[in-house]
């Protein structure tokens, strides 16, 4: 039996969505795109949302839209994909990465200490589909001792008088926190669509805008839909209207808008977010409820249903992962796990490698040895196959062979 790890889910309306687009005569930013961002709105009940072609658009577009310099810094978890850091960096700023909690998430006392007068934004990533912390992140940035370290050096971070929190949702499109989206407890929220998320486009993005007073999101919204069309006044859709050519460059903009035959596929898919997140949700449960009875194991999110972490009351995750910890095995015996399940064809996969173990970050001075419990989540996890189409019987296949594995290559020892 064949699985494999993350296939999108593509039905015969995400296939007659593609088909409309592509028969419409306008395939690229149109009409496709705006309804996405209106789903994603309602969705998240969050007032503006502008989509782009990846998550890493856009969180470029918002860092520069806050207007970072050289040595301003942005405080990161070490434990996500490269994407968070990089992002930083191609805005023009200094990732600051911290640890992660037994979570998984942000350590929020770690980004405590990090602040500095430097500090102008914090990206902490919804790891999984777990929301982070974001009342404590919150009442830190908010704090008195905090607030007076905070110094602003463009207009925008002047306007928002403290650290901006842009939320890394990759993973966490419909995570909820006391019944409301990440979108409604940060500045920004970047969701992806990636091939491999919880709703996919191919590629693509989306700015989920929810800043405080005065700033204007709606206004907003128009401004990031400029900036991802090299900063031009009209995009393609609106200049193709009869008579409708003329246009200015406002300048500083980049080329990383949404596709409409892209955005067909998001938008099949978003209609139907409540059964898709029902069948990620049933396979979630299918494998906690096989695995917690082993020693061996430490369910993902654990401490969080144990109430040993303190955000946990009220948050419900989007289920984009299953990263399975096992407690009795060294990273060689992980990877052995891993070869072997492969043989049977059961595709498993790592979140994450350490952003501080990968060379573009080692080059730059960062040493995994500050980071001990990002180091040993990475060499104790597994991550299992989650997605709609699996049924009960190839999960109860890959829980079958994954506790053999485990067996085996404990047993070798
Ligand atoms: C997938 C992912 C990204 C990058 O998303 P793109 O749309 O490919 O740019 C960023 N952060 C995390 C945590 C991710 O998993």
């Amino acid at each position: 039996m064949k699985i494999s790890f993350s296939p999108p889910y593509i039905d015969e309306d995400v296939i007659k969505e593609v088909d409309d687009s592509l028969r419409s005569g306008w395939i690229t930013t149109g009409p496709k795109v705006k309804a996405l961002e209106e789903e994603t709105e309602k969705l998240l009940r969050c007032p503006a949302c502008s989509a782009v072609n990846s998550w890493m658009s856009g969180a470029i577009l918002s860092l520069r839209w806050l207007g970072l310099k050289s040595d301003d810094e942005v405080i990161v978890p070490a434990y996500t994909y490269c994407a968070t850091a990089l992002a930083v960096i191609e805005a023009g700023a200094k990732p600051v990465m911290v640890d992660i909690g037994e979570d998984m998430t942000i350590d929020t006392e770690k980004i405590l200490q990090a602040i500095n007068p430097h500090t102008k934004a914090i990206i902490p990533v919804d790891i999984g589909g777990i929301p982070c912390n974001y009342l404590r992140i919150k009442e830190i940035i908010n704090s008195q001792e905090i607030l007076k370290l905070y110094t602003p050096n463009s207009d925008n971070q002047d306007k928002l008088g403290r650290i901006m929190i842009l939320s890394d949702s990759a993973h966490s499109i419909g995570a909820k926190i006391n019944s409301q989206s990440v979108a409604n407890y940060v500045d920004i929220c970047v969701l992806s669509f990636h091939a491999v998320k919880n709703i996919t486009s191919a590629e693509g993005g989306m700015i989920c805008l929810n800043l405080p007073t005065p700033f204007d999101n709606k206004e907003l919204k128009k401004w990031f839909r400029v900036m991802s069309l090299n900063g031009q006044t009209k995009d393609a859709f609106t200049k193709n209207q009869l008579a409708s050519w003329r246009y200015d460059v406002l300048g500083g903009g980049m080329k990383c808008n949404m596709p409409d035959v892209n955005a067909a596929i998001a938008l099949a898919q978003i209609r139907k977010y409540d059964y898709l997140l029902k069948e990620r949700k049933r396979i979630f449960n299918r494998y906690n409820s096989c695995l917690q009875k082993f020693k061996w194991t430490k369910l993902p999110f654990e401490t969080i249903e144990n109430g040993e972490d303190s955000h946990k009351e009220n948050i419900e995750s989007s289920y984009h992962l299953y990263p399975l910890r096992i407690l009795d095995i060294n990273e060689q015996q992980r990877d052995d796990m891993i070869m072997k399940l492969a043989e049977t064809e059961i595709a498993t996969n790592v979140h994450y490698i350490p952003m501080p173990s990968l060379t573009v970050f080692k080059n730059m001075g960062f040493d995994i040895s500050n980071y001990p419990i990002a180091n040993k989540v990475f060499k104790q996890e597994i991550t299992l196959p989650l997605y709609p189409q699996l049924t009960d019987e190839q999960v109860d296949f890959v829980l079958e062979n994954l506790i053999r594995v485990h067996d085996e290559v404990v047993a070798q020892k």
